[in-house]
């Protein structure tokens, strides 16, 4: 397949556009471009399916819907309600829910709503410091979260790399949260939802599961639910998923209402029906065979990605993962995190760096990088390509200037572009 074949099937250039607004038409195609040419590793990335593509691009993209279906403040919103309660229903029953939310336009917003839920400003929250790889969301200065409420920082230990949840029992005693987080942007291991309820119970807090990044394992029954642990499960649509850029919230009968409100009217006005649409189209994909066999592939390539780096000199941080992720320590090869992610950017294969716990490197250099492998295992790849591409990469790593690399990343690239 050529650039140009992949490019087509990938965006079909729309004749209105293209006539109306060439430049913007242009941009589009340059970004189709792009992608066809390179591989995508950056780990919140994926691509939407067909389907869900097609009901973004619907009818539901001009409706005003504000409120819940039944009770909306606009008229005309039957089709709208049924949509809406179809993704509901389906999202209760793809994570066995009591309850779900599905209109945050982001996972930032869904958290938002569940402080909106739970918290007064002020209460003190405990979560992943950032510097272990909490989400911005989960206490940054320069977020809502770290200006309005009292945010303490569990880690990760420095020998094995894995959640100290001695540290995170022993803080929560100290500081009595009124609710503790748990989940992270770039942890490749399982998290353990029954350790951190049992600490939230000991000390009558909420528990908060952060989840965006593994939703669509979960979906898949790839990684432990947080759903029957957590008082709030905060997901994203559109990372593993597969689905609309979005938030999702699952909670208990009892915070049904609460998570309601807080999502309309305190934290927006009226939801994206065509993403609440998407969504719908997403939730049921993901309890299909066939979404099952990409979560697989993702997992296993993830593992392959790990070990290939690993035998490169690079360091998986807790040794490897049981995740779609891979955050890998490149300080071993004598290179920092922002010239890997440069060094592999240019030879088509797009990563993040990512500051790593106890990183000594400033965080604009950062040591490691971050590796997800959800767009790559939507596309088809699996085990044996991502394990290539790994070698791949750890010979970029090491000298960084093997045109050989580079002609090999652009072949894997367009043999799976345009494939969603
Ligand atoms: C991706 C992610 C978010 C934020 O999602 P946005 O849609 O970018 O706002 C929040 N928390 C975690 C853990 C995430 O992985």
């Amino acid at each position: 397949m050529t650039v140009t074949d992949a490019v087509q099937t990938h965006w079909e250039a729309s004749a209105a556009l293209r006539q109306a607004d060439p430049l913007v038409a242009d941009l589009l195609s340059a970004e189709a471009e792009r992608r066809a040419d390179s591989v995508q590793l950056l780990a919140g990335e994926n691509l939407v399916s067909p389907a869900v593509l097609a009901a973004l691009g619907g009818p539901l993209v001009d409706k005003y819907a504000e409120g819940y279906p039944g009770h909306r403040h606009h008229t005309g919103c039957a089709p709208a309600d049924t949509v809406e309660v179809l993704a509901v229903d389906r999202a209760c029953q793809l994570f066995d829910a009591p309850h779900a939310n599905v209109q945050p336009r982001s996972g930032t917003s869904a958290m938002l709503a569940a402080y909106a839920a739970l918290l007064r400003p002020g209460d003190a929250v405990l979560a992943l410091s950032l510097e272990h790889g909490g989400h911005l969301s989960a206490g940054s200065r320069s977020n809502f979260s770290g200006r309005w409420f009292d945010f303490v920082g569990y880690g990760v230990r420095e020998d094995d790399g894995l959640i100290d949840l001695d540290q995170v029992r022993e803080l929560a005693h100290r500081h009595r949260p009124k609710a503790i987080i748990a989940g992270g942007i770039s942890y490749p291991r399982h998290w353990d939802w029954a350790a951190f309820r049992e600490i939230a119970d000991e000390v009558d807090a909420y528990l908060i599961a952060s989840a965006a990044q593994t939703t669509g394992l979960v979906a898949a029954g790839a990684a432990p639910s947080p759903v029957p642990y957590a008082d709030v499960t905060v997901a994203a649509t559109h990372k593993l998923l597969r689905g609309p850029r979005g938030g999702l919230l699952l909670c208990t009968a009892e915070l049904a209402d609460r998570i309601d409100r807080a999502v309309f009217p305190f934290c927006q006005g009226g939801a994206a029906m065509n993403e609440v649409a998407g969504k719908a189209v997403a939730l049921a994909e993901a309890a299909t065979p066939e979404f099952a066999a990409y979560i697989g592939r993702a997992v296993d390539g993830a593992r392959a990605l790990a070990a290939a780096l690993g035998e490169s000199g690079a360091r998986p941080m807790t040794g490897g993962t049981d995740t779609h992720l891979v955050t890998v320590d490149v300080s071993p090869l004598g290179l920092s995190g922002l010239e890997a992610e440069r060094r592999c950017a240019a030879a088509g294969v797009m990563l993040g760096k990512c500051a790593l716990p106890y990183d000594p490197a400033p965080p604009t250099e950062a040591s490691g990088i971050r590796l997800g492998t959800g767009t790559a295992a939507a596309q088809g790849m699996g085990e044996e390509e991502l394990g290539e591409i790994g070698r791949l990469v750890g010979r970029l790593l090491g000298d960084g200037t093997d045109g050989a690399v580079r002609s090999r990343i652009q072949e894997l690239a367009r043999a799976f572009a345009g494939r969603r």
